[in-house]
């Protein structure tokens, strides 16, 4: 199975950067479905294609039992259109293999991941019909071109088969058509691979962002996507609906766990949350907002200290603050201890009087889950009017990300961050809003720091001037 991407871009060859695959190598990635290479068949100024092409290991997938289920006996389990057909294991590859290109960054060449730009798509073979591939892709803005292929190229009286060599085209960002791509293909193939949980719903909102909830055909994309379980397929669309409800409400809970395992070596969260208090305590903090507390981790540790007075935990997700609650044991605390913990739902990207007038507030591992816009009313509504006289702000530091062995490399440490900053991007960032807002900011690295790619984490401590 073979997914080819053509530019004729002015240098084409960028192509390179946006993928984050150098032109001159070929590179194989281990999948827990077979391999992936990737490979450019050309690359030239003027014209360059890069090929990723899919090696799917038939067998193991039966052994590993991590096909579909199949009720065809047991040839039909081995013996079948799975390792040839463009299927949800292209989604999957193209979000390991081209994880920063689908999420519209590019460390060397930040400024071309929003340009748009001429752009083929070849995918063969793929199921589902020239009709329907026009229904899902045409609406998007592509040109398609379709070709049936024969049963049996050596034996062309036996006709064509129900598979096509396709071409999609058109003028766009090299993400919205990785994002169409990793959406659609399983929408035409219909089979799906994998377990369809709640997970799948925020990877269809998330990878459907800006075009689905337009889409005339979205029921039947979301139907399909969520391989017909209603339940799910109606709580797609009506978040597809409700656009202000966040993406984070139904699973985030299920999801920090990738993050959990990836980190948990070196227990760094418990490392992160001891910190966050020294440095609280440090700043004679004793009434505490915690800012997108999740499940109530650093609650727990102020809840526990006498010196903390009053603690806020604020989080978008009722789920997760039900989860808190539970953790917690809110409702079973003498009533002295329920006086000092507060929990609420609200946002951090919308003024709230609530919070005003608190010593600090503690925003750990938060921000790198907003996308820009996100992000910079979050600064005006922390620093311009909340104004708390200490902020703790933590995220990932990226740099340390090749330390973690089972991190893939070029992914993200949890697949809802929408970015993770390099130290000198975050202290870039950390010193314009902190003059911007008249706050001073000083830096602390979190965790064991290794000497050159540095600590896992970063902490900007900000005060009020
Ligand atoms: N601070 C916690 C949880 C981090 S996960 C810890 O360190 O363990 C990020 C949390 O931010 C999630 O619970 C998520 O629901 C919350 N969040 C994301 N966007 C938010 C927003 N706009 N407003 C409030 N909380 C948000």
């Amino acid at each position: 199975m073979l997914l080819t991407i053509t530019t004729t871009h002015s240098p084409a060859t960028d192509l390179g950067f946006l993928l984050h695959k150098h032109p001159d190598h070929i590179q194989s990635f281990e999948l827990s479905f077979g391999q992936a290479h990737v490979f450019y068949p050309e690359a030239e100024i003027h014209h360059c294609t890069a090929a990723l092409l899919l090696d799917i290991d038939q067998v193991g997938l039966v052994r590993g039992r991590r096909g579909a289920s199949r009720n065809e006996g047991l040839l039909g389990e081995y013996v079948n259109d799975r390792p040839y057909v463009a299927s949800s294991f292209l989604s999957v590859a193209i979000s390991n293999v081209y994880g920063s290109a689908l999420a519209g960054r590019s460390k060397e060449r930040p400024d071309l991941t929003e340009i748009k730009m001429p752009l083929e798509a070849k995918i063969s073979p793929c199921k589902g019909g020239k009709s329907l591939l026009k229904r899902l892709f045409e609406p998007l803005g592509y040109q398609i071109s379709a070709q049936r292929h024969s049963l049996d190229e050596q034996f062309t009286e036996w006709g064509e088969s129900n598979y096509l060599s396709v071409i999609l085209k058109a003028t766009c960002r090299l993400q919205d058509l990785l994002a169409h791509i990793y959406v659609l293909v399983p929408v035409l193939d219909n089979e799906k691979h994998y377990w369809i949980g709640e997970e799948e719903v925020e990877k269809l909102l998330h990878h459907g962002k800006g075009w689905l909830a337009h889409h005339p055909d979205k029921e039947l994309i979301t139907k399909r996507y969520l391989k017909y379980q209603r339940s799910l397929a109606r709580l797609a669309l009506a978040r597809l609906i409700n656009d202000e409800e966040p993406d984070f409400e139904v699973t985030e809970t299920l999801r920090d766990n990738e993050e959990a395992t990836i980190e948990k070596k070196i227990s760094l969260n418990e490392q992160r949350l001891n910190i966050v208090t020294t440095v609280l305590k440090n700043n004679e903090a004793k009434r505490i907002l915690d800012l997108g507390c999740g499940e109530g981790k650093l609650l727990r540790l102020l809840l526990k200290d006498k010196y903390f007075e009053e603690i806020v935990g604020v989080d978008v997700s009722t789920r997760t603050l039900e989860i808190a609650t539970n953790r917690l044991r809110l409702d079973e605390l003498p009533e002295k201890q329920k006086n000092r913990i507060k929990l609420m739902h609200g946002s951090l990207t919308y003024r709230d009087k609530r919070l005003y007038g608190y010593d600090a507030a503690a925003v750990i591992e938060v921000i790198e889950h907003f996308d820009s816009a996100k992000l910079s009313a979050f600064e005006r509504v922390l620093f311009e009017f909340t104004r708390p006289t200490t902020i703790i702000i933590t995220t990932p530091n990226v740099e340390y990300n090749v330390k973690f062995e089972n991190l893939p490399v070029a992914k993200l440490r949890h697949s809802d961050h929408c970015f993770e900053w390099t130290r000198n991007e975050f202290q870039a960032w950390a010193n314009g809003i902190a003059e911007k807002f008249r706050y001073s900011v000083t830096f602390l690295p979190v965790g064991d720091p290794d000497a050159i790619v540095g600590a896992p984490t970063q902490m900007g401590i900000f005060s009020r001037q």
